[in-house]
């Protein structure tokens, strides 16, 4: 492999489905400079209806559900690009990671392939576990015991549901800030004056908003989500590959 003009990230998310997008999301959302790279292939795509994520009480289509995250991540300032990534490598204090087509540096890395572990061979140390399927060996917060190296989700033994594994990709992101040594307390929207009308001083990566940015952000939302849900998914059905063949 070789390292001459690569892009650098902060944080490259390696797998955008639903544990991947939602890592990115949070390292972005804190400022982090996040890249996703996606080979295109969640298996969320060949769910039928997705009825166990929280907050869809009919559930909802699962494609449209894996473009909501993606649109969330962009959003807050995560770049997404389609690849397949071949190999990563430890450099002194970062990781090379390649693609079919291009290469990048970054601090931290997050596997997120669910069951696939190809380009992790050449990474020494890496606890890859056979059951069948191939898993990576992770603390209870997707460390992998390589500093700079998370796995999350599916990829990280986590059961096999979307809210588990976008769960866990929301902790590994939160677990980066906290290895990071960033100035954070909480991710959250506060009303304005919660934290600051008692005396404290704002949270790190907390935010008070007043009504009138309250309402602005909520009809925002109400728009994105009409749209989002005014017509059927376009995204093709997809099953099981020995099925199509
Ligand atoms: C038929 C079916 C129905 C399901 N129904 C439900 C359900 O109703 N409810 C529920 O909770 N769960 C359901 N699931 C399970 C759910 O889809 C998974 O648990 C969840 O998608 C796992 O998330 P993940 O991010 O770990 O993996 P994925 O969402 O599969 O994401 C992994 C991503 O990594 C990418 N990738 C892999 N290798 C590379 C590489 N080398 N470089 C770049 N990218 C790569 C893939 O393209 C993919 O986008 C269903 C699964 C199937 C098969």
């Amino acid at each position: 492999m070789t390292h001459e003009s690569t892009a650098q990230f902060d944080v490259i998310v390696i797998g955008g489905g639903v544990a991947g997008l939602s890592a990115a999301l949070f390292t972005a959302r804190h400022g982090l400079e996040t890249l996703s790279i996606d080979a295109g292939g969640s298996i969320l795509r060949r769910n039928a209806h997705l009825e166990n994520v929280p907050g869809f009480p009919v559930g909802v289509d699962g494609r449209r559900f894996l473009d909501l995250l993606k649109e969330q991540a962009d959003r807050a300032g995560a770049s997404y690009q389609e690849g397949t990534v071949t190999g990563l490598e430890r450099l002194a204090d970062t990781f090379a990671v390649e693609t079919d087509t291009m290469q990048y540096q970054t601090e931290y890395a997050i596997a997120a392939t669910k069951n696939e572990v190809d380009y992790l061979e050449d990474v020494d140390g890496v606890g890859i576990v056979d059951r069948g399927k191939t898993f990576v060996d992770t603390d209870e917060r997707g460390r992998t015991g390589i500093a700079g190296l998370y796995a999350a989700g599916r990829l990280a033994g986590k059961p096999h549901q979307a809210a588990v594994c976008a769960g866990h990709g929301a902790e590994v992101g939160v677990t980066i800030l906290e290895d990071h040594d960033r100035p954070f307390y909480h991710d959250w929207v506060a009303p304005d004056g919660y934290f600051t009308d008692r005396g404290r001083d704002l949270p790190p990566g907390c935010e008070e908003i007043d009504a009138a940015e309250r309402e602005r952000r909520a009809e925002a939302s109400r728009a994105v989500m009409q749209e989002h849900f005014a017509e059927p998914h376009p995204g093709e059905q997809l099953t099981h590959p020995s099925l199509s063949e």
